[in-house]
């Protein structure tokens, strides 16, 4: 293991922002790996061994298999209800601001449980690094406080993409009900436009309160990586400092003009659907929420997040 810190490109924003293609596009460059939603690991991976994104249960899954050998020297040795636990009072949004303030005291200074907390996820992140041999680990928790609290490892090398979608577009994908694979006979959890509404500027204003304490940030609307896909991702890779493959020069011999091909298993525990399959996707905008939104709802919408839309380039 190298003695620089280990590159994470933390994948952020509220999810159903499009964050899960985003990932598995990004995974199919062999500098890159996808270790998941790293926040959901001890609950829907370690406890639940729910299958993983290469379609095993997660105990059998070859890659984190050797993670938890590598890690713990066995998943046996972690207590994973303290970990839970830990993930429950720590990593959480009302936590928010007892973390930000140790990144204003210069990362020094960490509370005991934060501390504790970091020396679950670390190991893991660092095994996974050193297993698949990857340059950038791909971690798609999407929460702040996710990205907030890893941010303060000085083992890890954070950057932030922070990923923003028309939160009409976000509310309407709230309201559908959509299977979980991995967990036969369990939906995604809906919830009320309003809610998501007031979750949407929350959520990228405190990304943007991260970025100005000094966390490496790259913001970009799912609307500007389908529209200009090639433009976006070598963006991406060379924000991510994926330099073996050169760079904002880096081939995507996994994209032809607005087509992807994903071939690339990821071994994500937990996340959107879409990652367990969808090898041949065409990248275009995906615009129902215009017709099957209702009017109500759209307005309400609009006016929680008016006073910020049009900061992250959305029309009121
Ligand atoms: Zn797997």
């Amino acid at each position: 293991m190298s003695s620089e810190p280990q590159r994470v490109l933390f994948i952020g924003g509220l999810g159903r922002s499009g964050t899960t293609l985003i990932e598995k596009m990004l995974n199919e460059l062999p500098g890159t790996f996808a270790v998941g939603e790293t926040l959901h690991l001890w609950e829907r991976g370690v406890r639940d061994e729910e299958r993983c994104g290469c379609g095993e249960p997660f105990a059998t899954c070859p890659h984190w298999s050797k993670v938890g050998e590598l890690a713990f020297e066995g998943w046996d040795n972690v207590d994973t209800d303290r970990v839970i636990d830990l993930r429950w009072k720590i990593d959480r949004s009302r936590r928010l601001p007892s973390i930000l303030a140790k990144h204003r005291e210069g990362a020094t200074g960490l509370d005991a449980e934060q501390q504790e907390y970091l020396d679950y996820l670390r190991p893991v992140l660092l095994a996974s690094a050193e297993i698949s041999g990857a340059e950038v680990l791909l971690d798609s928790s999407k929460h702040l406080s996710t990205a907030a609290l890893l941010a303060l490892d000085p083992a890890l090398d954070v950057r932030v993409l922070h990923i923003t979608r028309d939160p009409r577009g976000v509310a309407y994908s709230w309201t559908k009900q959509i299977d979980r694979p991995e967990a036969e006979g369990s939906l995604m959890p809906t919830y009320k436009p309003s809610r998501t509404a007031t979750r949407w500027v929350t959520d990228n204003l405190g990304f943007d309160s991260l970025a100005k304490l000094g966390v490496p940030t790259l913001r970009l609307r799912y609307e500007d990586v389908l529209t200009e896909p090639a433009v976006r991702l070598r963006e991406i890779f060379d924000f991510a400092g994926l330099t073996s493959a050169g760079g904002d020069n880096v081939d995507l011999p996994f994209l032809d003009g607005k087509s992807v091909t994903l071939t690339t298993p990821m071994h994500s525990v937990a996340g959107n659907p879409l990652r367990f399959g969808g090898d041949d996707i065409t990248l275009r905008l995906d615009d129902a929420w215009r017709s099957k939104l209702d009017e109500k709802a759209k307005a309400t919408v609009t006016r929680i997040t008016r006073p910020v839309l049009t900061r992250y380039g959305y029309k009121p």
